[in-house]
C-alpha cells in the first residue's frame, strides 16, 4: 500500500506530492486527510495524505511513512474538495488552503503540544434506596452532606479528593469521572428574556425557512436596528430543530461580544465561539467540540466559515458589507461569502448574507435576482431612526472651532445634563500623507482616476496609485486658491484631553487599538460602559459596528472627511457604511437619537444620503459612477502584485509582466500598470501592482497561472495576485 502525502517544503508552497510505502503496522488506520509524518531528505516533514493506492508507476525505491500524526482525518472529503476550490479560485497552493482551513494550533509547522484538559465529577454509584440506608447509618455530617448533595444534583464537579469522598469511594457508593473540559466560556445573562418576532421579521424568517432546504442566497437588507440579529437566531433555532447546524459570522468577533452574548444568551451551551482573541489552548477546545458534534452553532470571524461542521442547515454573513472577510495580507486571498456560497451548494442549505448598508456587489446581484432580496424598513418597537446634523467645517474654522463645532458642545452639553450617553467617533487610521485644504476641505485628486493623490514627502510629489500619475506638491489649493494646506493630524488620544478641558465632570473612556490590546479589555470597556459608568466613549471605527446601547442618545462623527480620503475607488462607499453604522449606534433605546456629521465635504453624495438614510439614493450614485469609471460591480478587478527588494529590478519586472498581460488578456481587458502600490516601501521591500479589469476574460486564468508558476521559481522578485480585492 502506497499513500501520496502532501508537504510544505521551504518559503514557498510548491505543491508537490510524494508517494510513500505505508509501514504494514499503519495500513489499517491510515486514511485520506489525515496528517502523516514523512522523512524528506535530510528532514522528517509533517504532511496530509491525498491518496491510498496499491501500486505506483515508479521503478525508484520509495521511502516508507514514519508515523502518523493524526487517529481521524483532520481534513473532511468536504474539506478536501473545498481546498480544490480555493485552489482554483484564488491561484493559491493547496498546502496554504489546508492551513487555512484548520486552526493555528493544528498547523503542521505548529509544535506547540496542546494537553487536554479534563473536570473531575463526582457520582453516586448505588440506587437511592442503599444511599439513603447509608445515611441513616452514618455519623459523619460531611458524608452525609454529599450524599443528599448528590441525591439531589445527581453530579457534583470537584477541585480535589477530600477524606470523604475517599471514604464513599472505598465502600463503592460514589464513582468519579473525568470529562474533557474546555476552556473558554462566556456567562449567560440572567435576566435574558427571549425576543417575540414581529410581523416583518416573521416574514423575512418564513420566506427563508421555505427554502431552507436549498442552496440559494438572501440579502437581508435590514436598517440597523431594525432586527436582523433576531432573524438570524430565529432561521437558526429553525434548522437546529431540523438536526441541522449553523454558522454565523460577524466581522470581527473581539469587537461584537454584545452579539456573541446574545448568542450564549439563546443557546447556551450549543455554541462555539472562533476569533483572534482565544489562546491557542482555547482555540483547540472550541476546534475539538466542533469536530466531534457537541456544539451546534459556530459564531466566529472570517476563517471561522471553514468550521468542521457537518450536516450544515444555514450560514449567516452578517455586515456582509464588511472588508474583514476577505482575507488580504496572505495566501490563500479567500473570501468568507465564496466559501459560503461553496458550502451552501454542498450542503443544499441558505445563505443569509445581511446589511444595513449592502455592497454595490450585493446589492446589484439582488437586483438581478442572483440573490433574493428580504428587507427590514422599520426598527420594532418605537425607535426611529436618528435625526442627523450636518455641520460644514469650513464655516466652523472661520469661527476658530477646528475640533467641536458649536452644535456638537451644545449637543454633548444637553445630553450630559439629562444623564444620557454619547459616542465620538474619530476614524484615524494613519492615512496622514493627504493634504488637506484648510479653508475649503478640498483634496487633490487623480483627474484620470478619481481618487486622492498621495503625498510623497521624500520625493514632494503627489502621485496616483492606480494609474501613475503624478505632479509636483501644490502650494495654493486647485479649488478655492488658498495657501493653507495642511496634514490633518489629530489622533482619539487629543480628542479626549481636548473633551476633558471642555466638559471636566464628564466620565470618558477612550476605546481604540493603544486602549484595547490586553486581552478582555475591549469587552470591559463595553460592559463599562453599559453600565452607565462613563458618559462619553470616544473611539476610533472599531466602536461603530454591532454595538447596542440604550442610553445613547448622541453620536458625532468628527471629522468625515478621513474617510473620504483614502484612495481606493470605493472610499464613498465606505464613508458612507461608516456614517450609517455609526449613526445606527444611536437611540436604539426608547430615547430619541440625534447623530452630528462635522465635515468639509458637507456637499458631497455619500455624506448627504448617509443623513437620510437614504441607502438606494446612494447606490444609484455609486453606481453610475462606476459604471463610467469600469470599477466593480460593472468590472472585477484583479490585482498583481509584484516586490523586490531592489528598486530597479522590481520596477522592470513589474514592466515585463504589465507587458505580458496587455500582450495576453483578451481585447476587452484593461491592465492598469505598473504603478507604485499604495504601501510601496515596507520593510525596505518595494511593491509594484497591475490593475487588470475585466467582464469576462476565459484567459486571464490561465494566464495568472503561467505567470504564478514563472515566479514562484524566482527568488529576487515576488509575484503575489490577488483576485477581486477588496481595497487597492
Ligand atoms: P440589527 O441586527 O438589525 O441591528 P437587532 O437584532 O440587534 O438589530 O435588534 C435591535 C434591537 O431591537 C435589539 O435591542 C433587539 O433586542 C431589539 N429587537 C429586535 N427585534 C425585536 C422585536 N421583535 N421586538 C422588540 N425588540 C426587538
Ligand atoms: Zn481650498
Ligand atoms: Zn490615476
Amino acid at each position: 500500500m502506497y499513500a501520496s502525502v502532501i508537504v510544505e517544503i521551504g518559503v514557498k508552497a510548491v505543491d508537490k506530492t510524494f508517494d510513500y510505502k505505508v509501514p504494514s503496522e499503519f495500513t489499517k488506520n491510515i486514511k485520506v486527510g489525515m496528517r502523516v509524518k514523512v522523512p524528506f531528505g535530510k528532514m522528517e516533514l509533517e504532511g496530509f495524505v491525498l491518496e491510498i493506492k496499491d501500486k505506483i508507476d515508479s521503478n525508484y525505491e520509495v521511502k516508507e511513512i514514519i508515523s502518523l500524526v493524526d487517529t481521524e482525518p483532520i481534513l473532511t472529503k468536504e474539506m478536501l474538495l473545498m481546498g480544490d476550490f480555493i485552489v482554483e479560485s484564488t491561484l493559491c497552493s493547496k498546502i496554504s488552503a489546508y492551513q487555512a482551513m484548520l486552526p493555528k494550533a493544528l498547523k503542521a509547522k505548529n509544535k506547540v503540544s496542546l494537553n487536554k484538559k479534563y473536570d473531575k465529577y463526582i457520582l453516586l454509584n448505588k440506587n437511592n434506596d442503599e444511599i439513603t440506608l447509608y445515611i441513616n447509618k452514618c455519623r459523619y455530617e460531611k458524608q452525609k452532606e454529599l450524599l443528599n448533595k448528590l441525591l439531589i444534583e445527581k453530579e457534583i464537579k470537584i477541585n480535589a479528593i477530600t477524606s470523604e469522598i475517599t471514604t464513599l469511594l472505598k465502600h463503592e457508593l460514589i464513582k468519579i469521572e473525568e470529562r474533557e473540559a474546555y476552556r473558554y466560556k462566556v456567562e449567560k445573562d440572567v435576566n435574558y428574556k427571549e425576543i417575540i418576532l414581529n410581523e416583518d421579521q416573521n416574514k423575512v424568517v418564513n420566506k427563508i425557512i421555505e427554502h431552507k432546504n436549498e442552496s440559494k442566497t438572501f440579502l437581508l437588507y435590514g436598517v440597523t436596528g431594525s432586527g436582523k440579529t433576531e432573524v438570524y437566531m430565529n432561521v437558526i433555532d429553525s434548522v437546529l430543530k431540523d438536526g441541522k447546524t449553523a454558522i454565523m459570522l460577524v466581522p470581527e468577533i473581539s469587537l461584537t461580544p454584545q452579539i456573541v452574548k446574545r448568542f450564549v444568551n439563546r443557546f447556551g451551551d450549543n455554541v462555539a465561539i472562533l476569533h483572534s482573541g482565544l489562546s491557542d489552548g482555547e482555540k483547540y477546545d472550541e476546534y475539538r467540540k466542533i469536530q466531534q458534534g457537541i456544539v451546534k452553532i459556530v459564531v466566529g470571524a472570517r476563517s471561522a466559515i471553514f468550521a468542521p461542521l457537518s450536516n450544515i442547515g444555514v450560514i449567516v454573513i452578517d455586515e456582509e458589507h464588511t472588508n474583514t472577510y476577505k482575507q488580504e495580507d496572505s495566501n490563500p486571498r479567500y473570501n468568507a461569502r465564496d466559501i459560503a456560497l461553496w458550502r451552501s451548494k454542498y450542503h443544499n442549505c441558505p445563505v443569509i448574507l445581511g446589511s444595513a448598508t449592502p455592497s454595490l456587489e450585493s446589492f446589484a446581484r439582488a437586483g438581478n435576482h442572483v440573490y433574493e432580496l428580504l428587507t427590514l424598513t422599520k426598527r420594532p418597537s418605537n425607535s426611529i431612526l436618528p435625526i442627523v446634523h450636518i455641520v460644514d467645517m469650513k464655516e466652523e474654522v472661520k469661527k476658530n472651532n477646528f475640533i467641536f463645532s458649536e452644535l456638537l458642545i451644545d449637543k454633548i452639553n444637553e445630553k450630559l445634563n439629562k444623564h444620557e450617553q454619547i459616542i465620538l467617533l474619530l476614524n484615524r487610521r494613519g492615512y496622514s500623507s493627504m493634504l488637506t485644504c484648510s479653508s475649503c476641505g478640498h483634496v487633490e485628486k487623480c483627474p484620470r482616476c478619481d481618487i486622492s493623490l498621495t503625498y510623497h514627502k521624500t520625493s514632494n510629489m503627489l502621485r496616483c496609485h492606480y494609474c501613475g500619475y503624478f505632479k509636483k506638491k501644490i502650494d495654493k489649493c486647485s479649488n478655492c486658491g488658498s495657501t493653507d494646506i495642511k496634514d490633518y493630524g489629530m489622533g482619539t488620544q487629543k480628542l479626549e484631553e481636548e473633551l476633558k478641558k471642555l466638559f471636566p465632570s464628564a466620565n470618558i473612556i477612550r476605546m481604540d487599538m493603544d486602549t484595547t490590546s490586553r486581552k478582555g479589555a475591549h469587552a470591559q470597556i463595553i460592559k463599562d460602559f453599559g453600565e452607565h459608568k462613563y458618559d462619553i466613549l470616544v473611539g476610533t471605527q472599531m466602536i461603530a459596528k454591532g454595538l447596542d446601547f440604550p442610553l445613547v442618545t448622541l453620536v458625532g462623527v468628527m471629522n468625515a472627511d478621513m474617510s473620504l480620503s483614502i484612495p481606493d475607488f470605493r472610499s464613498a462607499e465606505r464613508t458612507f457604511q461608516l456614517l450609517s453604522q455609526v449613526s445606527g449606534r444611536a437611540g436604539r433605546g426608547d430615547l430619541k437619537g440625534e447623530v452630528i456629521i462635522q465635515t468639509y465635504n458637507n456637499k458631497h453624495y455619500s455624506i448627504v444620503l448617509a443623513k437620510d438614510h437614504n441607502y438606494l439614493s446612494f447606490y444609484k450614485e455609486e453606481m453610475s459612477i462606476r459604471k463610467k469609471l469600469n470599477y466593480p460591480p460593472y468590472y472585477f478587478i484583479t490585482l498583481v502584485n509584484i516586490s523586490c527588494k531592489d528598486y530597479e529590478l522590481g520596477f522592470e519586472h513589474a514592466n515585463k509582466i504589465g507587458d505580458y498581460l496587455k500582450k495576453n488578456l483578451e481585447e476587452n481587458t484593461i491592465v492598469l500598470g505598473p504603478t507604485m502600490a499604495n504601501m510601496f516601501k515596507i520593510n525596505n521591500i518595494y511593491h509594484f501592482q497591475c490593475i487588470i479589469k475585466y467582464r469576462h476574460d476565459n484567459k486571464l486564468k490561465s494566464i495568472l497561472k503561467i505567470l504564478d508558476e514563472r515566479y514562484k521559481t524566482e527568488n529576487k522578485v515576488n509575484v503575489e495576485i490577488n483576485v477581486e480585492p477588496t481595497r487597492l
